[in-house]
């Protein structure tokens, strides 16, 4: 190449950027270079799209630092591995529920998802209906090319109809989303649509929507000239750009529902929604102050203590005034220590909890698993069962504690069973492995004839009503009891666990209800309880 400096003056060569200026991309700072060249096919939009977007967060001065891209599945998802940014390449359809997790975990991020209509509109479709009726404040760039692009050009939720593809031959038969109308029907605060032939109003549009809270979109046509090009005589991207140049118009003050894209018709193009609502971060804020998210979360989700039914709805409350019955009367049989049947499964222990709805048999197994987790650093699953029925009937908490990796996390024979309802003891007394121990609430539940296991009755009920004047928590009454007889997992990682989850203001009422239940345990153990 020849040295276009030579015999230049100093003055002359003032403002004339060097080779090594000029080998250097303005992009620079925000790509990864290193994984260039990037797999997109010539011709293809998704580069102007990645390039608008790249002028727009420079332009938005936003803290680098501080922006996440989220992608899902498919060509379009690629663009969060090319960006210098934190980058998630999420599973298909899920880029939405990935971002909206990274946004409650750190509000100070700006989220951005940048994905394709097939990953956003069709397998994630019911996320991003939501996140939009939540007002999830997240940055949305749907990148719409009318097909399934990286696996072979299939017909897609945006195919518009009479649009060939390679599962479409003949025509597309079905009627396409209208992605704005879409977003604007479900709660988006701003939406807009572009081609990639516009790529300053696009870059203007998304900096927009970076600046503004709330759940805001913004679609891109972009040609796909390889797959939905080749199936509908425009292989080459000028083809499809010359197609967006004819028939692509701009009318800011159409209706959402107005702008159906057709191959025939015109691509209504602009800003279709631009409104103001509080987002649901804002919404967790008011109502929480400054809780942690996931604090506030589980708090709004969780029934107040005097709306918690501890006795099912349509269940009768059991009498407590007499004495233990029958088979609340058996002795230990063996002294307990861990069950037997924990040494044969080679320190995989299987936990169902059981009762009734209400009875807060899924929190205690939550408990369980959240302190062998956190505290005693161990492998825990937990599967729940609590079905319409449960009121009055049966559910269940199943949890796996290994202290290796749990490859199978489904519960078959539990070792440890506690039934606090005799329905949930008919249901699933018949479980439990061999050898394996068995904690019933002593006034709740009567034995069958034919019961063989290690029965150790708990008056968990009646320890809640009695002495603590709650019966809302035998459940805790029972945990302690169980932590005491079984050793599942350590008395101190219970406390905390208890802490972490039950309502505020009542740790101390359960706090108590656990020792309860852990000295009615050891005295078991020692012989001295009533059992
Ligand atoms: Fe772009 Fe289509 Fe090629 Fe995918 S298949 S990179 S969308 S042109």
């Amino acid at each position: 190449m020849a040295d276009i400096t030579a015999d230049r003056t100093e003055e002359e060569l003032a403002g004339v950027p060097t080779l090594e200026e000029i080998e250097r991309h303005p992009m620079d700072a925000l790509l990864r270079t290193e994984r260039l060249p990037h797999m997109w096919c010539s011709g293809c939009g998704l580069g102007t799209v990645l390039s608008c977007f790249a002028s727009a967060l420079i332009r938005s001065e936003l803290d680098l630092d501080k922006v996440s891209v989220v992608s899902g599945i498919g060509c379009s998802g690629r663009a969060a591995g090319y960006l210098r940014l934190d980058g998630f390449h999420t599973t298909h359809g899920r880029a939405i529920p990935f971002a909206t997790g990274l946004k409650l975990a750190n509000d100070e991020l700006k989220v951005v998802v940048f994905s394709g209509d097939g990953d956003l509109i069709a397998i994630g479709g019911n996320h991003f209906i939501h996140a939009a009726r939540r007002n999830m404040d997240l940055t949305i760039i749907c990148v719409n090319n009318f097909n399934y692009g990286m696996t072979g050009g299939q017909m897609g939720p945006t195919t518009p109809t009479e649009g060939r593809t390679s599962t479409s031959p003949r025509g597309n038969l079905e009627h396409p989303f209208n992605v704005p109308n879409l977003a604007a029907a479900a709660g988006a605060t701003y939406v807009a649509r572009w081609t990639a032939l516009h790529a300053r109003r696009m870059e203007k549009s998304i900096y927009k929507a970076l600046l503004k809270p709330g759940f805001n979109v913004v679609e891109i046509v972009s040609p796909c000239p390889t797959l939905f090009g080749r199936f509908n005589r425009a292989e080459y991207g000028r083809d499809m750009m010359e197609f967006y140049h004819q028939n692509a118009v701009v009318r800011h003050d159409a209706r959402p529902w107005e702008v159906d894209i057709g191959l025939a018709g015109k691509i209504i193009c602009g800003e279709f929604v631009d409104i103001e609502r509080p987002t649901f971060q804002e919404r967790l804020r008011d109502k929480f102050g400054e809780l942690r998210p996931s604090e506030a979360l589980e708090l709004a989700h969780r029934p107040p203590v005097e709306l918690e039914m501890p006795f099912g709805e349509d269940a009768e409350p059991a009498d407590l005034s007499g004495p233990l019955s029958e088979s609340a009367s058996r002795k230990l049989e063996a002294p307990v220590s861990e069950a037997e049947c924990v040494e044969n499964a080679g320190g995989r222990l299987e936990v169902l909890l059981c009762g009734f709805g209400g009875q807060g048999i899924i929190l205690s197994g939550k408990i369980i698993g959240a302190g062998a987790v956190l505290y005693d650093d161990r492998e825990v699953t937990l599967t729940q069962s609590y079905g319409p029925a449960s009121r009055g009937g049966a559910c269940s908490t199943a949890l796996v504690i290994s202290d290796s990796r749990i490859l199978y996390p489904h519960v078959t024979h539990p070792c440890v069973m506690v039934a606090m309802s005799q329905e949930a003891y008919t249901t699933y007394h018949g479980q439990l492995a061999e050898g394996g121990l068995l904690l019933i609430d002593a006034d709740l539940v009567e034995l069958g004839p034919d019961a063989n296991q290690q029965v150790i009755p708990i008056p968990a009920t009646r320890i809640a009503e009695q002495d603590l004047g709650r019966r809302i928590v035998a459940n805790i009454v029972m945990l302690g009891a169980l932590t005491a007889l079984t050793k599942v997992i350590s008395k101190e990682a219970m406390r905390k666990a208890i802490l972490d989850r039950v309502p505020k203001g009542t740790e101390d009422l359960n706090l108590e209800a656990f020792q309860k239940g852990y000295d009615y345990g050891l005295g078991v153990v020692e012989g001295q309880a009533g059992a």
